[in-house]
């Protein structure tokens, strides 16, 4: 019996892991292996580890984590889980169980991209999901923002560096809704694009 059972071991599990590591309790890591952002050789913004590979951060964070004698890692997939606290029994896609007394989910997100040609391969190298996160890098070029959702103009427009008319004129290809405009008009103070409101 573990006392904790974290599913996904990526950032936010092994951090929570960590912690409960730390507080002697008996941990089991069960992760899948899809990090978010394994199609990334580089990771920004994260204090202390700009621009490092972020296979490189898990790493170390995962050997530091184990150097805990306390804590297991089981590189399996969640199926199920049923119980209550104190008492959680969890199947794995084997079809072994595992039982623990509290559960900790850090299972992530999965990115579903939009099917146009040339997407998927360009994830993670030249195609993002985040300006803070990759924007810097790419600011040499051309962008476009993949407007998916009323938050993509948003997006478009708070771009945190560089040349703002660009950007702002990514965004115009779709009239911002009106949650927007104020973040809109903020930047457009610097902005000779024609989408000034
Ligand atoms: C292309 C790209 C680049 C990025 N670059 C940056 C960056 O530069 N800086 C930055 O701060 N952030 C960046 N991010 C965001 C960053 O990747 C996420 O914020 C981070 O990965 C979230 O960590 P997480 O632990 O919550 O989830 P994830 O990293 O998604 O990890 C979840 C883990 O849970 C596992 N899992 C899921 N379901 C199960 C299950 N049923 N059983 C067992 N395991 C399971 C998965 O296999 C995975 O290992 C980037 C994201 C992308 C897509």
């Amino acid at each position: 019996m573990h006392d904790v059972i974290v599913i996904g071991g990526s950032f936010a599990g092994i951090s929570a892991a960590l912690q409960a590591a730390r507080a002697r309790r008996r941990v089991l890591v069960i992760d899948a292996g899809s990090r978010r952002n394994r199609f990334a050789s580089s990771s920004h913004g994260f204090l202390g580890q700009d621009g490092r590979d972020p296979a490189a951060i898990i790493a170390t964070a995962r050997a530091e984590l184990l150097s805990y004698p306390t804590v297991t890692w089981l590189d399996a997939t969640a199926a199920a889980v049923r119980g209550l606290a104190d008492a959680f029994v969890l199947e794995l896609a084997s079809g072994d169980y595992v039982q623990g007394k509290r559960l900790i989910l850090a299972a992530g997100v999965t990115d579903e991209l939009p099917a146009i040609p040339g997407l998927a391969e360009r994830w993670g190298t030249s195609v993002f999901h985040c300006p803070y996160c990759h924007g810097y890098e790419l600011d040499g070029g051309r962008i476009g923002v993949l407007a998916t959702s009323p938050l993509s103009f948003h997006q478009a427009i708070c771009f945190p560096t560089g040349d703002r008319r660009r950007t702002s004129r990514a965004a115009c290809s779709s009239r911002p809704p009106t949650s927007s405009r104020r973040c809109h008009a903020g930047v457009s103070r610097s902005s000779a694009a024609p989408c000034v409101h």
